[in-house]
Formats: C-alpha cells, structure tokens, sequence
C-alpha cells in the first residue's frame, strides 16, 4: 500500500519534488488530513456504481479518497502546473481522469454525456476555491446538471450564508438561490489547521440535495430570482423601497407594487430578510403581470 496524498509528509515531498508554489489568486489551500477526506466522502454517500466529479484536484488528495469510493472521478483543474503532479499522484487509480479547464468555461453537459452516460448517480464533490466559490455552485445549480447533489468545502461564512433561514442576520438573495434547487446543510465545521497553507478564514461542508421539483412553483425564474435580489439590495429598507428603487420604472409603478405585496398578503413595511421562500415566489408571481 502507498501512503495517502493528504498528509503533512506526503504532500511536502510532492511539492518538493515538483518545486510547487501555491499560487493564492487560484485558492490554492489543500487538505492535508485523511480523516477529515474521508468524512467529507462519507457525506456525498457514493456506492460502487456513483460516478463523481471534482473541481480543483489540487494535487489529488480528496480526488484519491474518491477514487477509493466511487466507480469513477473526472476532476477540472484549471492550474496547469498541476497536470504532471497529478499524473505521478493518481497513477494507482485508473479509474480517475483530469480535465485541464476553467470549471467556469467548461461544458460540463458535454462532458456528463461522455463519461457519465451509463451512470445512474453522480455527485459533485470538492474543496473548492474560495474566490470562485459562489460562481462555480451557481453555474452547476443553473446549469440543471443530471447530478443527485454537490458537497463541498466552503468559506464557513459563505456556507452560513447557503444554508440560513429567514429573519437571521445570514438570510439573503444566495440563500434563496440555491435553496430553490437544492436542500442545504451544513454537515461539518473545518478547523484551518487541516489545510496546507492555511486559509484566514474558517472552514465548513456544505451538501446541497437536488430537489426533484422546485419547493415554490414561480411564472418565471429570472424574474422571481431578480425580485429576490432587488428586495435585499438595501438590508435596512424595506421591501416596498427596496423593489420600488430597484425594479424597471420602479418609482413609477409604486401603487403596482403595494398591490402585488397586497395580494402576495406580505405587509410593506417589512424587510426582505423576513420573508420565507414562498413568499418570495408569491410576490413575484403578484408582481410578474405589472412588468411584462
Ligand atoms: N482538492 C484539493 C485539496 O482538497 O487539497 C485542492 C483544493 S484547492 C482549495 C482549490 C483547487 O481548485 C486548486 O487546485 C486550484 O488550482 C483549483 N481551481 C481554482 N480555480 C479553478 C477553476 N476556475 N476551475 C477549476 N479549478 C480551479
């Protein structure tokens, strides 16, 4: 048996060997701790049959825990430095295979249809990089990937923000965003001293499970999603100023608005942070006629 990527040691001697330096615009953080690997694995529940897909491979220490697990791993690295590494590293798991791209370019559709076709469940996992964090779960939410959910580490308060509920401080448009398409949980907590260099920031494992039907039936995503985000565009407004300042023609149709908030039953005064997913869907479902 080889010894596992994600210890202190071993990942020392392959960036040795490499000369590797982390480069920090690409939220190079790795993991150096097979315990906390294995338990974040445990969270996306793959069996012999599930196909994974990884974003960031790094130098391969989550994409060898998978490897272990999942029938099989395709992982994007956008880091091309990292391609040879990765070679060395992974060359005991043939079942892994690394697309050297931009997650945020790459046609991922495309790219399920190739290597996924057979499979019935697929899961995202990843330790992603904190400054695409948000880009990167929008893009594979919106993209309505056949995937059966996404576990990944996050900047804790990012997580906080994914998977809070209304009337706390943390509640806003991104909680909306993915709690549309997915069930969000915070499943772990990550100290920073599991990663090599160790983030400012605090760590936490997010799981988002794919929800089979949206949880609120909205006459148009684009428009409910942009009411959401207009009613948090001033936190300390409330929702009658903050749509009136921000919808097309806002001020104009100020007695439009106080009608749909009247039939959506969702009081003027309030503040957007109140208010749950369903409401949100019933005022822009009131507001929708009024602009369009
Ligand atoms: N998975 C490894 C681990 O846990 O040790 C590395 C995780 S590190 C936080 C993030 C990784 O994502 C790095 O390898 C970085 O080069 C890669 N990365 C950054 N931006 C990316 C992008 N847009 N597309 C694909 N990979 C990206």
């Amino acid at each position: 048996m080889h010894k596992d990527i994600a210890t202190p040691v071993r990942t020392k001697e392959i960036l040795d060997k490499y000369g590797f330096s982390f480069k920090k615009s690409l939220g190079q953080n790795f993991l150096i701790d097979t315990n906390i690997l294995n338990r974040i694995v445990d969270h996306a529940e793959l069996t012999d049959g599930s196909g994974a897909i990884e974003i960031g491979p790094g130098i391969g220490a989550l994409t060898e825990q998978l490897a272990k697990r999942a029938e099989k791993v395709v992982a994007f690295e956008i880091d091309q430095r990292l391609l040879p590494i990765l070679e060395d590293t992974l060359s005991p798991y043939p079942n892994v295979k690394i697309i050297h791209s931009d997650v945020l370019k790459a046609d991922v559709h495309a790219v399920m249809e190739q290597e996924f076709a057979q499979f019935e469940d697929v899961m995202v996992v990843a330790n992603l990089p904190y400054y695409v964090t948000t880009p990167i779960l929008m893009k594979l939410l919106e993209e309505r990937l056949p995937i059966r959910g996404i576990v990944c580490m996050m900047q804790k308060e990012v997580g906080d923000r994914i998977s809070a509920k209304p009337g706390t401080k943390e509640y806003g448009s991104l909680s909306i965003a993915v709690q549309y398409y997915t069930k969000a949980e915070t499943v772990m907590i990550v100290p920073k001293t599991v990663f090599m260099p160790q983030p400012n920031v605090d760590s936490a494992v997010i799981r988002l499970t794919l929800h089979d039907e949206p949880p609120v039936k909205v006459t148009d995503e684009a428009f409910f999603f942009h009411v959401t985000r207009s009613s948090f565009a001033q936190r300390r407004k409330t929702i009658l100023n903050n749509l009136t300042s921000q919808l097309p023609d806002g001020k104009q149709k100020k007695e439009s608005i106080q009608a749909a908030l009247q039939q959506a039953g969702v009081e003027e005064q309030r503040r957007g942070e109140t208010l749950s997913i369903e409401e949100f869907a019933q005022l822009s479902n009131a507001l929708y006629p009024y602009f369009h």
